[in-house]
């Protein structure tokens, strides 16, 4: 049985303080909640002071980038070596918005995916079609490269570690969900993809989420899909009360 995960996605949103008060939130709601792995990944300059509020509870700690060096000149970056000191266990690579305004390609996603593999850390690798990309029936391509890009190289042992995130692009903070029926078409590619190219054991072990304006309202159906495995929020992960209500609607 895969463990699922509802993980928010903070983004830029969130001082310091803002972040201790959505994390002590998200901490008493979520009680003794135990039937999902919930992830928060606030934005750097937080991770480490949520990270002294949530230590020794249920809830993880997640960064949304990385650079693929532990160090170096690299002014403006953040390395898996300083994630890992903040407290983190997750990290966010691929997410479309680093591949839309920060030039993330296939290549940098799976140089990251190694780097981030290799000092412990679990990557959360984002794949998604654009609007266009459906429209023009390339769905199925565009996340076939796209994951072909990001476990190239990967071992059959570092795969235990990762999970994925489909998003369509055209979802993402739009106020758009796929249906659930859409979303599990993918859902269920990706993991015929991990079977072909890893295996069947690796395919059906590896947690695969959906992430694009999930709400409490549309979880539970989302959920209730075979192979969706929890969820990546974004907006909905910057108030306890949508995060936590998200995790209890939709995880039977
Ligand atoms: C995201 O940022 O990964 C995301 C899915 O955002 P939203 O839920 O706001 O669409």
């Amino acid at each position: 049985m895969r463990v699922p995960i509802i993980a928010g996605n903070w983004k830029m949103y969130k001082t310091m303080g803002e972040a201790m008060g959505l994390v002590n939130a998200i901490k008493k709601s979520l009680g003794s909640f135990d039937k999902a792995e919930v992830v928060v990944c606030p934005p750097f300059t937080a991770l480490n002071t949520v990270y002294g509020l949530i230590e020794n509870s249920m809830i993880k700690l997640g960064a949304q980038n990385l650079l693929w060096e532990k160090e170096g000149a690299f002014t403006g970056e953040i390395s898996p070596v300083m994630l890992k000191d903040c407290g983190c266990e997750y990290v966010i690579i691929g997410h479309s918005e680093r591949r839309q305004y920060f030039g993330e390609t296939n290549e940098t996603v799976n140089k990251k995916m190694k780097l981030a593999l290799d000092m412990g850390l679990m990557p959360i690798v984002c794949v998604g079609e654009t609007l266009a990309d459906r429209e023009a029936n390339k769905t199925n391509a565009v996340i076939e490269a796209q994951l072909k890009g990001a476990f190239a190289d990967i071992s059959n042992d570092d795969m235990a570690n990762v999970v994925v995130a489909y998003e369509p692009v055209w979802g993402i903070g739009t106020g758009k969900t796929a249906t659930p029926d859409m979303a599990q078409a993918v859902h269920k590619f990706i993991r015929t993809w991990l079977t072909s190219n890893f295996n069947a054991d690796i395919a059906e072990a590896t947690r695969i989420l959906y992430g694009g304006s999930v709400k409490p309202e549309n979880a539970k159906e989302l959920m209730a899909q075979d192979d969706i495995d929890g969820g990546l929020i974004g907006g909905a992960s910057l108030k306890a009360e949508s995060f936590i209500a998200i995790a209890r609607n939709a995880i039977a």
